[in-house]
């Protein structure tokens, strides 16, 4: 503390900002200031001032900063900034290469360019008459360095003359020690009018001029600044503009004090002859001050045409035009930020990597506006229960990405993850439309599963797939086995198209019961998978990767001609004249109309009547409802196809679909039939679908009956058909022909014993 306060005394003029107030003002700010007027002064033994200086002080007084000023050149300030020696600089100029550096405001304090002056004897109008003459530059400055650039692009090379601020620009040119020099535009406008001084006509580099923190200081010096100026600038009455007015339009008598000393001495010696120079003096000087300010008027609408066609740019390029949140690039240039910003530090990120589930369905069934609406709806959803710092974006179709900074314990991530998924749980209105959503999450953090961008978005990636895969409406945290299951998932897909092709695929089939009778009324085809590493494999496994690959239509095609040969087969030996033929059908096999093609293909072949088929589908199929969806099923069942509605309860269920549409059958899910009678909500539900569907004159299979007090209820309630392992399990075709035979089935201990012996599942 000593060594710093001794420090100060030495290194640093002091100099209190505020008012009488500030003793008890409590941030201390170290501000860099260098001599650039108007917008800082930094005059030894003088309090600097200034448009920069103005506005800093507006925000001291009302952030209770004490502010201590650091006079030095630009370039020395550069290096303080670089090390912490000073907390901010007043004036910098914004530049890529900096941002690097530094930390910059989001406001500027003015837009502002470089400016050519020339020693009224020079030769010199454009920048190629710069060539092989000395120019006067500011070291470090960013004019200065971009003239140099310019140059060289011009080839006209120049010697610079480096001083350490602007005034010293005019000194070098009005003592001959450079031809001409560099200075920005609103010096110049204020400052520029020596007799011994003329302007050319080059004019460049137009920049932002900002206020600058040390690259790894807390963001909260440069926020407030942010917030106050953005404040004052959205204000035409406000101090901003007063110190505009203040700097930019004072007539040059109002800043004669500078020149006070030279002025009296030349009244004292020549009193007549300096009333007519300073008489032809003023009237230069307000020629010359009009007409830069009328030039720096139009490069300013210049400028700012540039910066609206360059923020018209950005909308495009880093935003999502249908959801106004940042896009892919944006979200990735935020994510980038925050990483370069957090090395070094122990802070933490999550990224939440969140995939809307089904929305393919709602845009095939309900239309792409729709299907926009809804992204809408939940991007305003998913934003409303964010915390102001967390970002969210739309990376792509379905998904979005939220950056969580500042985790604390894992827990946070958590939390912010089901607060996400909770916004999604009430439906959403689609014109008259009611539309269930939701969305699965994967969660990956910074620096605990990864400390690259791209690292991070796999992870959460894969987190995300696993969270889909396990039925979706849940988040996961990444862990190292998911990778794992990724690559796995990628290999089952090509094996299942080469188990397609090499004869791997097989049907089991499992009896369809009529409980009054006892009698076998149906079977239903599930397929199986004979993989010669694995052994048999359970739909469940495969089913949902080749419904995402889109393997599944031809493998339906497959169940469809196998399971119709089979039955055919059967009937030809006298043993399924009565028997309909079940086959699941995926949703996607609707696509294209290809569905009603591949049933009339397989009939015609095995030569089936279209009456022994049944094809179950799912209740997802009311998502994807459209006019050509609608015509297959009519299509259907015109031509004698029986439809019925598959593990009705579970999915999306529309009371008023379900009366339009043309099917014969609901099968209730074995989710409900597992809990009766025992539990009074499930057992309410069966009941009542039971009442539905005999209301609409719908006949009910009841799947997964496990025990005999199951099926006795069932029965009861007037249920009249049944599927399930206390009648019999799955079998392959050949172990049921024995029970094809018998007129009934009668499941006493030692049957279901039996049948469970050669039952595979
Ligand atoms: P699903 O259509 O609801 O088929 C009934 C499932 O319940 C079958 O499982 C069957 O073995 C099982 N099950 C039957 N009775 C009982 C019981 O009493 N208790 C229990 N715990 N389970 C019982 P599986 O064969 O594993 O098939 C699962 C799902 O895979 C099927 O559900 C169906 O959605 C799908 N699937 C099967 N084959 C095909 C197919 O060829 N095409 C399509 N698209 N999906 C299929
Ligand atoms: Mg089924
Ligand atoms: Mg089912």
């Amino acid at each position: 503390m000593v060594f710093r306060t001794v420090l100060q005394v030495c290194l640093i003029w002091l100099v209190s900002c505020a008012p009488a107030s500030a003793a008890q003002a409590r941030i201390p700010v170290r501000v860099g200031v260098f001599d650039n007027p108007p917008i800082v002064t930094a005059a030894p033994g003088v309090p600097p001032e200034g448009i920069a200086i103005d506005m800093i002080r507006w925000v001291a007084e009302r952030e209770g900063w004490q502010v201590t000023y650091v006079p030095d050149s630009f370039d020395n300030l550069l290096a303080r900034l670089d090390k912490g020696d000073i907390d901010l600089l007043a004036v910098i100029a914004y530049s890529d290469e900096r941002a690097k550096r530094f930390q910059f405001s989001q406001q500027s304090l003015l837009g502002n360019w470089g400016m050519v002056f020339r020693h009224a004897q020079a030769d010199i109008q454009s920048l190629p008459d710069l060539e092989g003459k000395r120019v006067a530059l500011m070291r470090g400055g960013t004019h200065s360095q971009a003239l140099v650039e310019l140059s060289k692009q011009f080839n006209a090379p120049f010697t610079p003359v480096y001083v350490d601020n602007f005034p010293q620009v005019l000194e070098a040119i009005a003592e001959r020690r450079a031809d001409a020099g560099a200075v920005n535009r609103v010096f110049a406008a204020l400052n520029a009018y020596q007799p011994d001084l003329a302007a050319t006509s080059i004019v460049f580099n137009p920049v932002f001029v900002h206020y600058a923190a040390p690259k790894h200081a807390s963001p909260a010096l440069l926020a407030a600044l942010d917030r106050h100026l953005a404040a004052l600038k959205a204000d035409p009455q406000s101090a901003y503009y007063d110190s505009l007015r203040q700097w930019l339009e004072a007539t040059p008598s109002s800043r004669a004090l500078r020149w006070l000393p030279w002025t009296a001495a030349a009244v004292g010696s020549l009193l007549v002859l300096a009333l007519a120079i300073a008489g032809l003096l003023r009237h230069q000087v307000r020629r010359q001050t009009g007409e830069l300010l009328q030039r720096a008027d139009q490069l300013q609408h210049e400028i700012e045409q540039r910066e609206q066609a360059q923020a018209h740019l950005n909308q495009l390029a880093y935003f999502d035009s249908l959801t106004r949140l940042s896009n892919r690039e944006g979200s990735r240039i935020a994510l980038n930020r925050m990483l370069t910003r957090m090395q070094g530090t122990d802070e933490r990120l999550a990224l939440l990597f969140i995939d809307v589930d089904r929305l393919k369905n709602i845009n095939d069934g309900l239309g792409h506006g729709a299907g926009d609406l809804l992204l809408q709806q939940i991007a305003q959803r998913l934003q409303s229960v964010l915390r102001a710092h967390d970002h969210l974006s739309r990376f792509g179709g379905d998904e979005f990405v939220v950056i969580v900074s500042e985790i604390g314990e894992t827990g946070d991530a958590e939390l912010v993850a089901s607060r996400l998924l909770q916004s999604l749980a009430a439906p959403i209105d689609i014109g008259s439309t009611q539309i269930y959503s939701s969305a699965s999450i994967g969660i990956a953090l910074y620096p605990d599963d990864a400390t690259s961008m791209e690292t991070l978005l796999k992870h959460a990636d894969t987190a995300m797939y696993q969270a889909k895969e396990l039925g979706g409406n849940r988040f996961l945290f990444y862990h190292a086995q998911q990778t794992e299951r990724v690559v796995e998932r990628l290999t089952l897909d090509t094996r299942l198209r080469q188990a397609l092709e090499r004869d791997e695929l097989l049907l089991h089939y499992q009896p369809i019961v009529a409980l009054d009778s006892r009698r076998i009324v149906g079977v239903e085809a599930l397929l199986r998978w004979n993989d010669p590493e694995r052994g048999l494999v359970m739909p469940g496994v495969f089913i949902p990767a080749a419904e995402d690959t889109g393997l599944i239509v031809q493998l339906g095609e497959w169940v469809l001609a196998a399971g119709c040969a089979q039955l055919r087969d059967w009937q030809k030996q006298g043993l399924a004249d009565q028997l309909t033929l079940a086959v699941n059908v995926s949703t996607r096999q609707f696509e294209g109309r290809r569905l009603v093609k591949s049933v009339e293909q397989a009939l015609s072949r095995s030569g089936l009547a279209p009456e022994c088929l049944e094809l179950e589908i799912t209740e997802n199929v009311m998502l994807i409802m459209n006019d050509d969806v609608r015509g297959s099923l009519d299509r259907l069942r015109e031509m004698g196809v029986r439809l019925s509605l598959d593990d009705f309860g579970t999915g999306y269920s529309s009371l008023s679909y379900l009366k339009q549409l043309p099917f014969h059958t609901l099968k209730i899910d074995r989710s409900f039939v597992s809990k009766i009678p025992g539990q009074a909500g499930d057992t309410q539900i069966v009941t009542t679908i039971l009442a539905l569907a005999n209301g609409l004159e719908l006949q009910v299979i009841a799947e997964g009956i496990e025990t005999q007090e199951q099926y006795d209820f069932l029965r009861g309630q007037g249920c009249q058909f049944g599927q399930g392992y206390l009648m019999c399990r799955p079998q392959a075709a050949d172990s049921l022909v024995a029970m094809l035979g018998r007129k009934a089935l009668f499941w006493q201990q030692a049957d279901v014993a039996s049948v469970q012996q050669y039952a595979p599942d």
